[in-house]
């Protein structure tokens, strides 16, 4: 039974966007009771004009995700085979190594979708109920494709409640591995995967990490909400002369130690578990000072009606981290919260100079990398921004 839907409500995704949201369905032609989470449906415009084949889930508010511009297409193994191998191509264009995020949903062609290759380790996240279903077929096609010794699966991200689907972790295939090693930018690391966050490293980072490479040589490098050092061992590793590292979580602060030890800078690489905030004003206290200060915190605008709180956020933030950040030095403020713009970000950065009555130059824009394309019909799809001012 194909899935209409009401007039007008064709445009977006005629541009190429793949969600369709619950309101947009003619539910006098088709009732959403009809379909079972996952089911693959056709799509059709008011006018009953094919617009191509979707996934639905009736539960969720993005009802159904567009997967094909033809009618009558399911996510088979073959067609799942085609789409992973068109994304591992464009990584391998881009990356000697295997350590990449393979597949980043909708921009990708997989809505719903995001694969992390961790090497032979490959981490899945299934967000939404159709993925949910061809967990299998998905997971066939990635052994296929890849040599494989173990694929975990993450379905417990918070997108999932949205679906109404469980959060579980899952080693589906191979032997249960708690960490594994990848190296970013020449630089070695071991990643935890069964208690680490998300997928266990934040590959969107790279090229903003690499960047570093120009500056610290020398330096004194803080890199708040460090998680287990992406950007601080990479800056020890890149001739710092000391780094500090500070994140919330103890396992990632563990983890930045074991790190250092790996690159041999561990005589250079200090790191404390504390809540950011909570370190940021000590450190003022104490009138330390760093010539990088690098901000990466987690997003802190999650839903729309958190904006005008998460906005004060980052400007706290930045005021707070511009404090410890000496004389010609580099503030590196980045933001994945989606609905924090640009525009907004480099506001929280220019207040926070003006305040304390510093100048700065914003000396380069960073966005995700290579291997997390933004698709130019979904804005959802574009959210890192990583500021580099430099200050006097
Ligand atoms: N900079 C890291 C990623 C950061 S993800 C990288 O490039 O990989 C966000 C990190 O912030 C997580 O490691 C999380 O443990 C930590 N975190 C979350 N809230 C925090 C807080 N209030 N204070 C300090 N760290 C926090």
């Amino acid at each position: 039974m194909p899935l209409h839907l009401k007039k007008h409500e064709d445009k977006r995704l005629r541009q190429g966007h793949v969600w369709i949201y619950s309101n947009e369905i003619d539910t006098s032609k088709v009732s959403l009771k009809d379909f079972t989470p996952g089911d693959a449906v056709t799509v059709l415009d008011a006018q009953g004009k094919v617009l191509g084949s979707a996934y639905v889930n009736p539960h969720s508010l993005i009802t159904g995700r567009m997967i094909s511009s033809h009618a009558d297409v399911d996510l088979t193994l073959a067609l799942l085979t085609e789409r992973l191998t068109a994304a591992l191509q464009w990584r391998d264009t881009w990356y000697d190594q295997p350590f990449y995020r393979w597949v980043f949903g909708e921009s990708d062609a997989l809505p719903g979708l995001v694969i992390d290759r961790h090497g032979d380790v490959i981490v899945v996240q299934l967000n939404t109920a159709g993925m949910e279903r061809h967990k299998a077929l998905i997971c066939e096609a990635i052994k296929a494709l890849v040599p494989v010794k173990s694929i975990l699966i993450r379905a417990d991200s918070s997108m999932r409640s949205l679906e109404q689907l469980p959060s579980y972790v899952e080693v589906y295939a191979g032997e249960e591995t708690a960490s594994t090693l990848i190296e970013e930018n020449g630089v070695h690391f071991e990643i935890p995967l069964l208690q680490g966050q998300k997928t266990g490293w934040f590959y969107d980072q790279r090229d903003n990490r690499a960047l570093l490479k120009r500056f610290v040589a020398g330096k004194s490098v803080l890199d708040v909400f460090s998680y287990v050092g992406s950007f601080g061992v990479q800056a020890a590793v890149f001739g710092a002369a000391k780094v500090h590292c500070v994140d919330a979580s103890d396992l990632a602060i563990q983890q930045v130690h074991k790190n250092a030890k790996l690159n041999q800078v561990d005589a250079k690489v200090t790191a404390e578990a504390s809540e950011a905030f909570t370190y940021l004003r000590r450190a003022k206290e104490q009138s330390q000072r760093f010539d990088v200060v690098i901000i990466d915190p987690p997003a802190f605008i999650k839903k729309r009606k958190d904006i005008k709180q998460g906005v004060q956020a980052y400007h706290r933030l930045n005021e707070a981290a511009l404090q410890l950040l000496a004389p010609g030095g580099l503030l590196v403020s980045a933001s994945c919260s989606l609905h924090m713009p640009e525009a907004e970000l480099i506001h929280a950065v220019q207040c926070a100079l003006a305040k304390q009555g510093r100048h700065g130059r914003l000396v380069h824009r960073g966005q995700q990398g290579f291997d997390h394309p933004i698709h130019g019909a979904i804005p959802e799809t574009a959210y890192l921004k990583a500021l580099y001012f430099q200050c006097d």
